[in-house]
């Protein structure tokens, strides 16, 4: 039997092929090209922004917008420990140090904990908020919309306000997800602070092989961005660089991708909703387990599902019940490493992890492709219902 994988891309071959042709036939399969301002176009038209710039990963958007913003060796950045590394290296790309801050039960940033860092162990000096303990200067916030969860943007926006500090939006896996009520509601995950990035890496909800996007209704910001990810060419003809940029444009091949899977992003947000529910029913009915709900407020686009394992009732923890799951060929996955608790993160501060570890102790992410059939969904729930104690 084939394995069940936990987040497959879902191509479809023929119009990928046509435009992919076009790349090959013309030669324009680099950095630049027609499906690189059309994959733009269509991406800012789709989350309602000024503009879009594409990238080479959503890695490159996460570096070169904290890059504009000036993020230097003089700041600490504050950050999520339940998170992808992805969204915090860039910080230290830029010599600057992360702050770790703690989950709440939406697996994303808690804002309480955000105030309560801010409030307690930081001052503001001439409207800028200094670490007390460090003194460095903190001028940004990273936030992440874990597994395409709405984050509480309406209080950390009012938090960022309140201490001045610039919000970087990763958007990575949150691709569709808008607020459906409240202050923001019809914004997009990524337009609601000072810029957004997205993520086309295989496993997302779209995908361009590898890719990203940044987005923001700054345009001169986007500019910059743009400017940086083609080496900071100032004079193209005579190759003139005034600044030190980087070799992180999207290419052409990529966006001729990237054009055809966002025309299908809603189908593969669709079936990602219905094959939740089919699983929220069903694991409703398994004593110790439990499925972490998108909120309300938004339309999540249910990128992945976690399922969260209680050992005293389902008779397995989190790690056992993995190898039953990957012996019967379900491909499963705990969450990311937390962040502080890496090795290369260990000395840095953090604060308030505690709901963050409890989780991390039980969360398993089971198959949520776009492309799941109902028959491998059922697959999935038997196995579920097969392993408990
Ligand atoms: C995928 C991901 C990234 C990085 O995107 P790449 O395109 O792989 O560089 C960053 N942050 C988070 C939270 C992610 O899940």
């Amino acid at each position: 039997m084939k394995t069940i994988g936990l987040s497959l891309p879902n191509l479809a071959v023929e119009p990928v092929l046509e435009n992919l042709r076009e790349c090959l036939e013309s030669g324009w399969v680099s950095t630049g090209g027609r499906f690189i301002s059309e994959f733009e176009s269509k991406m800012k038209n789709y989350v309602k922004c000024v503009d879009a710039v594409g990238l080479q990963s959503g890695t490159a958007g996460l570096h070169t917008s904290l890059r504009v913003f000036g993020v230097d060796k003089n700041q600490e950045v504050l950050a999520p420990t339940l998170t992808f590394i992805a969204a915090v290296n860039p910080i230290t790309y830029l010599g600057a140090e992360p702050v770790f801050i703690g989950c709440d039960h939406s697996l994303c940033m808690d804002p309480n904990l955000i105030e309560k860092f801010c409030s307690e162990n930081c001052e503001m000096i001439d409207g800028t908020l200094y670490n007390k303990k460090t003194g460095k200067a903190i001028k940004v916030l990273v936030v992440v919309h874990v597994f395409g969860n709405m984050a509480d943007m309406e209080r950390i926006m009012e938090i960022a306000e309140k201490y001045n500090l610039i919000v970087l939006e990763d958007a990575t896996e949150a691709l569709g997800t808008y607020y459906t009520e409240g202050k923001y509601a019809g914004k997009y995950a990524g337009t609601i602070g000072h810029a957004g990035v997205y993520s086309f890496n295989a496993n997302k909800i779209i995908t361009t092989g590898g890719g990203g996007m940044v987005v923001s209704n700054d345009q001169e910001f986007l500019d910059k961005i743009r400017f940086l990810s083609v080496q900071a060419k100032t004079d193209p003809l005579y190759f003139i660089h005034d600044e030190i940029g980087y070799n992180y444009r999207m290419l052409n091949l990529q966006a001729a991708l990237g054009t055809d899977q966002l025309d299908r992003l809603e189908s593969f947000i669709e079936t990602k909703i219905k094959n939740f529910k089919k699983y929220e029913e069903a694991i409703e009915g398994i004593d110790g387990l439990t499925l972490v709900p998108f909120n309300e407020n938004n339309r999540a686009n249910h990128w992945f599902y976690s399922v969260v394992v209680d050992k005293e009732k389902y008779g397995l923890n989190k790690d056992e019940l993995l190898l039953e799951l990957v012996n019967s060929n379900i491909q499963t996955r705990p969450i990311w490493g937390l962040i502080h608790q890496q090795k290369s993160y260990l000395n840095h501060e953090s604060s308030g992890t505690e709901v963050a570890e409890w989780y991390y102790d039980r969360v398993l992410n089971i198959p949520c492709s776009s492309n799941l059939t109902d028959e491998e969904a059922d697959y999935v729930i038997a196995k579920l219902k097969e392993f408990k104690r």
